[in-house]
């Protein structure tokens, strides 16, 4: 009997140290929280080199820093997440600002959207070619202006009428996306039927993102990029577009994207999420899987999300090979992937 009671208590104490082992954060409530993303698409182990891998593991974990540094100081969630993206627009690892993608004319156009949980505000700007910091101004545009989205020339005059850093459009040039641009035109002449996919050459995606929960429970998202290489016509993604690349409500979640846009144009993804949350009471990360692995896979639409809920539940999920991504909340956890099979939250 007494050999029995202590199998009993050696299998219970079993039994708890491995629920610690679980990803025990779940359904916690956090003081606050923050998730970011540089882009999802066949991102494998096998093409990249050491360097490469920890130049962006090292970006991820300083772009964290970066919204730490706000949120743990009561700062508000749509400081951080200007801050964040700021930082991963002047990083030329990312496609977005410095290291954004080249269109078909071998120009960069930037996209960018943000959003507030609190009072559904938004702002959002498509195809501007000399705001250093797109994310900047999309926030201008829902601050100072009565409009949600201003693209090309007017946007660029609205960020010079509110003092917005203006560059040469050459600032934005980065020798690895003009290479990338040839390799798609190359494709294109040796097909002689015009148009190539970017994504059968390109593979990858680098959109910027950044979802962030604060102390007083505001969710913000935002997002911003170069768009797809060899992008024609004035080409605008999703990205810009509130309810496909980004959303936030503070009543279900933030969320932002990145993807090959038009299938998150059509699917109105990061808003769908956000209504499965709202409407029909799922957990976060059912709704992602919904509409991310279900949805978007039967569509043939690649890509991922990353999001957010009040009580600082996250998501990371995509249906490509990698997606460059990274958290953090307030109780301590903490982790940045590239592959799929980095276990991270
Ligand atoms: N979603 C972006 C677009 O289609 C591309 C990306 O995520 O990198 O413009």
């Amino acid at each position: 009997m007494l050999k029995q009671l202590f199998l009993l208590s050696f299998v219970i104490l079993f039994c708890n140290s491995c629920a610690k082992n679980e990803p025990k954060l779940r359904n916690h409530k956090e003081d606050y929280a923050l998730v970011i993303h540089g882009g999802a698409g066949t991102i494998l182990k096998k093409d990249m080199t050491p360097e490469k891998e920890a130049a962006f593991t090292a970006a991820l974990n300083e772009a964290l820093d970066v919204g730490n540094n706000v949120l743990k100081n009561s700062g508000k969630s749509i400081d951080a997440v200007e801050k964040v993206i700021e930082y991963m627009e002047n990083c030329p690892l990312f496609n977005a600002g410095k290291g954004a993608v080249f269109t078909n004319e071998g120009k960069n156009e930037l996209d960018a959207s943000i959003m507030t949980g609190e009072d559904q505000k938004a702002g959002a700007v498509g195809g501007v070619t000399t705001v250093k910091n797109p994310i900047k101004l999309a926030r201008a545009v829902m601050e100072k202006s009565e409009h949600v989205m201003l693209a090309g020339k007017g946007a660029e005059q609205f960020a010079k009428e509110n003092g917005l850093e203006i560059v040469d459009p050459s600032y934005f040039f980065t020798q690895n996306r003009w290479d990338g641009l040839q390799r798609i035109k190359k494709a294109e002449l040796e097909k002689k039927t015009g148009f190539v996919d970017p994504m059968i050459v390109d593979k990858k995606f680098g959109t910027v993102g950044c979802v962030a929960l604060d102390k007083l429970g505001n969710i913000c998202a935002g997002t911003s990029t170069g768009g797809m290489t060899n992008k024609r016509w004035n080409r605008i993604g999703d990205a810009p577009i509130i309810g496909a690349g980004t959303y936030a409500d503070n009543a279900s979640c933030g969320v932002s994207a990145t993807g090959h846009g038009e299938f998150f144009i059509r699917y109105t993804v990061a808003r769908s999420i956000s209504a499965l949350v709202e409407y029909q009471k799922l957990s976060l990360q059912d709704a992602a899987n919904e509409v991310v692995m279900k949805k978007l896979v039967e569509k043939g639409g690649d890509g991922g999300i990353i999001a957010l809920d009040k009580n600082g539940n996250i998501s990371m999920t995509f249906n490509s090979a990698g997606m460059y991504r990274g958290y953090l909340k307030s109780s301590g956890t903490r982790g940045v992937g590239i592959y799929k099979e980095d276990k991270i939250d």
